[in-house]
């Protein structure tokens, strides 16, 4: 059987690693000249399997107000003439709630946990070199009544030993780098084995094996125009370079690029890209954080990948994904040094992406309503590293017909 997967970011490429692991034929198709190019290129760097919360839950509808009219916030909301804009925040706003982020939830932990597993087998099987590391994660709160929050949703979950609330003096022995900011600490959930790893070098590495592999054709700079559907099924792929691509099969795989290529088949997939932004501090500083960091109030994490500091941040909804927004730059760095304040930041690398989000959180695996042969492997949102090899390893099962290790039905396609 032969398999044509659209897009070569993270999750086009464990795609079609894993495909091609199952015996599959596949063609692997992207617009850009390099794996990569697009979400997957500098993101936080967190492999978060504990911390999967979605954006919609009930805490966001109450900030939303404030996040809205302070320029300091990690939001910024530019309206737009544009229906799928209205459409998704509302869509939004509907899933901020109690009900529907715990069952978010509760989905994405069990694809997170197949990811880690899937992760943990390739890493032992055929290991990729992208600094990857268990470093443990500590998700700090300035506010009482948050960290009491976060407390109370650790109590009711008495199951879980893997995370634990600990006080602003445990944080600092954890974490020396957080001891200028003791005093503004109410304290951190401390999660022991989360992950960290660059997305850029995971991906590139993967994509370098099956360039070497004899089942895999890879057909870079090559943009897919259109998908040609008769008789309930996808016959071929139209491309910009002329040259059409037949398959047996063909899975979207094309992050924010899978919007447009559905909507002639009468599709709406649903997403909306989230525009963020990350710094890549060089290395040679003392007292970068070693356990990855969350500043929960501001929405800002901090990896360390090798030796280089990755912090990531903010949400743009409506605004510009195709340049970095000096203003959103300089804001970030204060709130940067406002939590590490050694950290010198005038030669930080900074990046803009745009996470192809769902309005629930919830990623889109497994095959479509619109053609028998179509399969959709997209709307990672902001877990979009932490949940490939997961998602991967979920979507191959579909296609092979075999009960997959997670229940699928939270992220089948509605169209
Ligand atoms: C600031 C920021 C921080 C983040 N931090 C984290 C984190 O710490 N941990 C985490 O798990 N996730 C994080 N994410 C989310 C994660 O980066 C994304 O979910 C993930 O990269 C999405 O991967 P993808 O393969 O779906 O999309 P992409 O990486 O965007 O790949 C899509 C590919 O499809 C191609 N394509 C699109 N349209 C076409 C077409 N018509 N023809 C041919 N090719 C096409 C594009 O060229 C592109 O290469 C973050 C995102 C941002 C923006």
């Amino acid at each position: 059987m032969h398999a044509c997967v659209v897009g070569t970011g993270v999750i086009g490429v464990t795609t079609a690693r894993q495909l091609a692991q199952d015996g599959w034929q596949v063609t692997l198709v992207d617009a850009a000249t390099e794996p990569a190019a697009g979400t997957s290129h500098a993101n936080g760097g967190q492999l978060s399997y504990r911390y999967v919360a979605p954006l919609a839950e009930p805490d966001a509808l109450r900030d939303l107000p404030r996040w809205l009219f302070n320029p300091r916030s990690p939001l910024r909301f530019r309206p737009r003439l544009d229906v799928q804009q209205w459409r998704w925040c509302l869509q939004f706003l509907m899933a901020c709630n109690a009900k529907t982020a715990a069952r978010t939830t509760h989905a994405l932990l069990a694809l997170a946990e197949l990811s880690r597993q899937s992760l943990a087998t390739l890493q032992a099987r055929e290991p990729v070199d992208f600094s990857h590391r268990s470093n443990g994660k500590l998700i700090v709160y300035r506010s009482r009544k948050r960290l009491d929050k976060a407390r109370k949703h650790l109590d009711s979950d008495a199951g879980d030993v893997t995370q634990r609330i600990v006080d602003a003096g445990a944080c600092v022995e954890l974490e020396p780098a957080l001891a200028p900011v003791r005093n503004a600490i109410a304290g951190a959930v401390y999660t022991p084995g989360e992950e960290v790893g660059d997305c850029l070098a995971f991906t590139q590495g993967l994509f370098e094996r099956l360039a070497r592999s004899s089942s895999v054709t890879l057909r870079m700079n090559t943009r897919v125009a259109r998908l040609e559907r008769q008789a309930g099924r996808i016959r071929q792929i139209l491309t910009t370079d002329g040259e059409p691509l037949a398959a047996d099969h063909f899975v979207m795989a094309a992050g924010n690029g899978s919007q447009r290529l559905l909507a002639p088949l009468g599709v709406n997939a649903g997403l909306y890209p989230l525009v963020g932004y990350s710094l890549s501090v060089p290395p040679g500083q003392d007292r970068t954080p070693a356990i990855s960091v969350t500043d929960y109030e501001r929405r800002t994490v901090y990896a360390r990948l090798g030796t280089t500091l990755r912090v990531a941040a903010m949400v743009g909804i409506g605004v510009r994904s195709d340049r970095v927004d000096p203003g959103r730059i300089a804001l970030l760095k204060r709130q940067v040094n406002e939590l590490l304040p050694h950290l010198e930041l005038a030669h930080a690398q900074a990046w803009v992406g745009a996470r192809p989000a769902t309005a629930s959180g919830l990623p889109l695996v497994g095959r479509t309503q619109a053609a028998g042969n179509l399969w959709m492997n997209t709307g990672h949102g902001a877990l979009g590293f932490t949940l490939a090899c997961g998602s991967a390893s979920l979507l191959a099962s579909l296609m092979r017909e075999q009960d997959p290790a997670v229940d699928p039905s939270a992220f089948r396609p509605s169209f």
